[in-house]
């Protein structure tokens, strides 16, 4: 058994080294601006091999919107200070206050639960409340505000940190000097009109890069939650590499499983595929097909880049289909993929695809 388990396939190669390097690059980038990083790491499911490698990095600051996995990492003992990027849900709130040591919210009895809740445990939760300014996911509308404001902060075992927006992520919605000035002007509110002090004001994500780097003023901004720049090396408004930032510290491998010449185009009557969709077929003549040990259950197939020259055609739930073309290969080889982000959350998440660190 032992020596096979290398060879165990469908497997994900995860790079420790290249995740470190991409968070170290990206921690002192930002910090020559005043900005912190929360890394966030739900696209990993959480991993605590990331997370110890994130740490190795600098960055102290770990986010993640399950407290399950937030969970996990007090667990395991880390010296991390969590941070649930998702507003709890009411049915959490006890398991909230126990794990993280920050919460990011938009909903008044919620932060009400939480705090009847650190009061039961004789703790105090430091909350974040999340702002909306166009994106239109979580958050509190402008307008609403100081009324919030005024509720929490005369909430015994809540402690008011910071505020934050989310952009990109529902609408697409580009972080600008505009709107980032906004998040600052009414921080800078807040502060004056009920005397405290928010130490954490939390600007967005990995889409904050471009803003960030053609801004001459951050304004109060000094922190940002960055999750895919740090694992992809990407920015997320137009997925560009960022400069000395690794793009493959992850790698899927598969293995071919049937190897022939068929048709480009099937033959009979052509109805709906297995997800519900009629494909057009293109007549190629014969091909050489391979068919990989991995399907729809496990990656996004229209985001994965082969690193070799072949061809995707398409997939079912557990079969993948590629024109393998004049490449060399045969049944029982592996082939190997780059992925995106949306492969990365599936087969992190797949218990049939193994994660090897090295
Ligand atoms: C997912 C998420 C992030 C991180 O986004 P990336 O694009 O991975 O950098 C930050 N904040 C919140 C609230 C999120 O949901």
């Amino acid at each position: 058994m032992i020596g096979i388990i290398n060879m165990v396939t469908p497997h994900l190669e995860i790079n420790l080294e290249k995740i470190r390097h991409n968070a170290s690059e990206l921690n002192n980038l930002f910090n020559t601006k005043g900005i912190s990083i929360t890394a966030v790491t739900k696209g990993v499911l959480g991993s605590l091999e990331i997370v110890q490698a994130l740490l190795e990095s600098g960055i102290k600051s770990i986010g993640n919107p399950y407290i399950a996995s937030i969970r996990k990492m007090k667990e395991a003992g880390l010296d991390i200070q969590s941070m649930l990027i998702r507003p709890p849900m009411m049915s959490e709130a006890e398991e909230v206050v126990k794990y993280a040591d920050i919460s990011l919210n938009s909903e008044i009895s919620v932060i009400t639960l939480l705090s009847k809740c650190a009061l039961r445990h004789k703790s105090s939760h430091k909350i974040i409340l999340m702002i909306e300014l166009g994106d239109l996911r979580e958050g509190i509308l402008p307008c609403d505000v100081e009324n919030i404001v005024e509720e929490v902060i005369d909430l015994e075992g809540i402690d008011l940190i910071g505020i934050g927006t989310n952009m990109a992520c529902l609408g697409g919605v580009k972080p600008t000097d505009k709107n980032m000035k906004e998040l600052s002007c009414i921080a800078e509110q807040i502060q004056q009109k009920y005397a405290i002090e928010l130490k954490i004001i939390s600007g967005g994500n990995s889409a904050n890069y471009e803003w960030f780097m053609a801004t001459n003023d951050t304004g109060l901004i000094n922190n940002l939650r960055i999750g895919e720049a740090i694992l992809l090396g990407r920015e997320t408004l137009h997925r560009k590499k960022i400069p000395n930032l690794y793009t493959d510290a992850f790698a899927l491998v598969a293995e071919i499983i049937e190897l022939k010449t068929k048709n480009s185009v099937p033959c009979g009557e052509l109805c709906q595929d297995s997800f519900g969709n009629k494909t057009e077929f293109q007549d190629k003549g014969p091909m050489k097909r391979a068919i990989l040990a991995i399907g729809k259950q496990d990656i996004d197939i229209s985001k994965i880049r082969p690193r070799i020259d072949v061809d995707i055609i398409g997939a079912s739930s557990d079969h993948l289909i590629l024109d393998v073309k004049k490449t060399s290969l045969s049944v029982g080889s592996e082939v190997k993929f780059d992925i995106n982000y949306s492969t990365l959350l599936r087969v992190m998440t797949s218990p049939y695809v193994k994660k090897n660190y090295s």
